[in-house]
């Protein structure tokens, strides 16, 4: 071994090992949560350069989130002591890195711009402006999604549309666009070539278009990188696919690794095949397995693969472990959201005392993490935290009070009760009454001159010819109604009529945003709750005052803090102390589920959050007044686990066990019976359909075995296949 090389191959076992130094071909590792696949991985990379002696700008090392790259090029940086760490990235990042190398080739700047969501949101208001369109004819997220699909084209097809044409030729394209879909479409292409904008579904194909349109750039970065490694394979989607078969092409030293119990992106298109068939498509293929869980207590193991077993379609692995026994996986079923927040921020000072955990050992706030299905989920956790003093942050998401649409229904409570600037800009154009800079710089002079308040302002401007067209009217008498009688009614009556007449609500809706309504939906709720507790006191002001507290929490500089984070964000991650929240039926799994698989998918996830615990697991849920008023019964998750491998602080009523397998069966036959519908064909071949988004077209054939039609669009060049699951139309 070399001078640095003892680092990369100690602390390995056989198999792991074996997959360090098999370095050449195509190797892939299936293996079970916790057994090192990403150990293997970051070895592998130091035993590459520190042992063969290659370069890392010569390798790839491609990770699912961008936190997971930061992580193990901190790992890489440890074991090589080279601050050069290659290319450690996303597949998106990556891609940012031969953009910015090589995009002249297709005649695109080094200074691209990479769009996110409130970009494109942003091009899109200026779209509806100038072509008079509202959220009626499309909401933004459909529109997004729109494009999506429509970029989902051969990369020829991405080039006649995106890259060939000119900002000019686009305009044109889009002025003399006449349907909505099509307005849209061009309207946002245009935008993008103005300011040469790429959005993260552009990134991978402009790559591949690049790669195909130029063999000298393509070939330069097939002889640079000498060696892929790509983690959480089983979450690879297509488009990233075809981007690695390019890159591998002329060395062919591929490694991958990935656990088939760990799909959770298929919704998003990740296509667990590309990991079963790796073998066929690359070959010749080593597959190694690591049967070994590092990771977690035989405890936490046990109630993970009993969960997991759960599922039918599977790939089996075995999986054993290696760390010695621990604590209890612990359950709790609490009767209300209230309860649950408060029983997890008890047991979280608990252990943080020391007073909990075998050996006493007080738990850093920091090796406590709360996993969760939803964000809604953290209002009442947020609340229990900060009751306690117990110090917390929340990763990949706002906390609960700071959310935008949070924000604006409590500037609609303020602005009844304070009648204060502040809330009143906040929410007098959302949704769009139409007063907008212009008319709000009058109002600022206007009311700074006289000395009133912005509200006032507008009221003595009502009659001015330059407030004609806006609804500000409506929205002045709305103010002065409720700010008259806000003593007379409840906070929680108060605030729904606000939403409701504002039309606040009903914005949201047609924007589609499922999220902000349940977090509206959670805000009322704890209003509620707030109002039940305080009975006779629970006044307008003395509740905005309480929120007040919320919203103003000073996080300081104390880095000692319990994570908070949905188990999406939570991929690949490790916490010694896990809690997973609100296991609830509708919530984990989500009441979204349309589908066995789907239903599948939920329950790859729960055992995802559970598998990220090293030492300890904490199963909690909430019956009570649910949101919607549907009842709420403890997640199938926690009732189907065999006895006895989660210890409960209480037995759970057997009349409430009962009630709740009722419950499963009757959602489980609702699935099957949306999936008997779906699965039917419903047009022959010959006929004319519709399709949202790609309009009129004739069904060619009906492919019962892929459940799929093929169609061909009358406006489109080449022939779709559409899934059954998809509403068409008849025409
Ligand atoms: P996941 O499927 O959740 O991504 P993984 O298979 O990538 O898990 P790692 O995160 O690489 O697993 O490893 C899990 C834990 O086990 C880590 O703390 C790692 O350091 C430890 N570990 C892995 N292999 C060994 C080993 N041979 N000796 C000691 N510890 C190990
Ligand atoms: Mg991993």
């Amino acid at each position: 071994l070399g001078p640095m090389g003892e680092d990369a191959l100690r602390g390995l076992n056989a198999e792991q090992l074996e997959a360090v130094t098999t370095t050449e071909g195509y190797v892939r590792v299936i293996a079970g949560a916790g057994t090192g696949k990403t150990r293997t991985l970051s070895h592998r990379f130091a035993y590459l350069v520190n042992e063969l002696g290659i370069f890392p700008g010569n390798i790839l090392c491609v990770t699912f989130t961008n936190k997971a790259a930061n992580e193990m090029r901190q790992r890489i940086h440890r074991l090589t002591g080279d601050d050069d760490t290659g290319y450690v990235n996303t597949f998106h990042g990556f891609c940012v890195s031969v953009l910015q190398e090589d995009s002249y080739a297709v005649g695109y700047p080094k200074n691209f711009l990479v769009l996110d969501n409130s970009d494109i949101d942003a091009m899109l208001r200026i779209i509806y402006e100038e072509r008079g369109l509202s959220l009626r004819d499309m909401t933004f997220s459909r529109a997004r999604d729109m494009f999506e699909m429509r970029k989902c084209v051969s990369e020829r097809d991405y080039f006649r549309l995106m890259v060939g044409p000119s900002a000019d030729e686009l305009h044109e394209r889009y002025l003399s666009a006449t349907k909505v879909e099509d307005i849209l479409f061009y309207g946002y292409l245009y935008q993008q070539k103005k300011c040469f904008g790429l959005d993260y579904n552009d990134l991978i194909v402009f790559t591949l278009h690049v790669f195909a349109s130029n063999a000298e750039v393509r070939g330069k970065w097939q002889g640079r990188l000498e060696y892929i490694m790509v983690d959480e394979f089983q979450d690879i989607d297509p488009l990233q696919y075809e981007l690695m078969e390019v890159l591998q092409a002329h060395h062919r030293n591929l490694f991958v690794v990935g656990d088939p119990d760990q799909t959770i992106y298929t919704w998003r298109g990740a296509d667990i095949r590309f990991l079963l068939e790796f073998a066929d498509r690359f070959s010749p293929c080593k597959t190694i397995e690591l049967k070994r869980n590092y990771r977690s207590t035989p405890q936490i193991v046990s109630v993970a693969n009993d969960l997991i077993s759960k599922n039918t379609i599977r790939y089996r692995k075995t999986l054993s472990t290696v760390t010695p026994s621990g604590l209890a996986v612990r359950g709790h079923h609490a009767h209300s959201s209230a309860d649950e927040a408060a029983w997890i921020a008890e047991r979280i000072a608990e252990l943080h005392a020391g007073s909990l955990e075998e050996g006493r050992n007080p738990v850093d706030y920091r090796d406590i993490t709360i996993l969760y299905r939803a964000h809604y989920v953290t209002r009442a956790i947020e609340e229990a935290l900060v009751k306690r003093k117990i110090p917390y942050v929340i990763y990949s998401g706002v906390q609960f009070f700071e959310r935008s649409e949070v924000k604006d229904a409590l500037s609609y409570l303020r602005v009844v009760c304070y009648r204060d600037d502040l809330s009143f800009m906040r929410i007098v154009n959302r949704p769009k009454r139409n007063v907008g800079e212009q008319r709000m710089r009058f109002l600022r002079e206007f009311a700074a001159g006289q000395r009133i308040s912005l509200l006032e302002a507008l009221r003595r401007s009502l009659d001015d010819p330059f407030f004609r067209g806006t609804s500000a009217r409506e929205f002045v008498q709305m103010v002065d109604r409720y700010s008259a009688d806000a003593s007379h009614r409840t906070v929680s009556e108060l605030l729904a009529r606000l939403l409701d007449e504002s039309g606040y609500e009903l914005a949201l809706r047609t924007e589609g945003s499922q999220e902000r309504l349940d977090n509206l939906a959670e805000l009322r709720q704890s209003i509620y709750e707030y109002e039940t507790s305080c009975g006779e006191e629970a006044t307008l002001e003395r509740y905005l005052t309480h929120v007040a507290l919320f919203s103003n929490i000073d996080q300081g500089m104390e880095r000692d803090k319990v994570r908070l984070m949905t188990v999406h964000a939570a991929k690949g991650l490790e916490f010694p102390h896990v809690f997973v929240a609100a296991l609830n039926e509708g919530v984990f799994p989500s009441r979204k589920v349309r589908s066995r698989e789907g239903m599948e998918e939920e329950r790859r996830l729960a055992f995802v959050a559970m598998t990220r615990a090293c030492k300890g697991l904490y199963l909690v849920d909430a019956e009570g007044a649910a949101q919607e008023g549907i009842p709420r019964y403890p997640s199938r998750f926690m009732l189907d686990l065999k006895p006895g491998l989660v210890e409960f602080d209480e037995p759970l009523p057997d009349s409430l066990v009962a009630e709740a397998r009722d419950y499963y069966r009757l959602s489980d036959s609702k699935i099957a019976a949306a999936e008997r519908l779906r699965s039917a064909p419903r047009f022959k071949v010959g006929e004319r359909i519709r399709h949202r988004v790609f309009g009129v077209g004739s069904v060619r054939e009906v492919d019962e075995g892929r459940r799929a039609y093929l169609v061909k669009f009358d406006d489109m060049g080449t022939m779709r296949t559409i899934t059954f699951r998809v509403p068409l139309e008849r025409v």
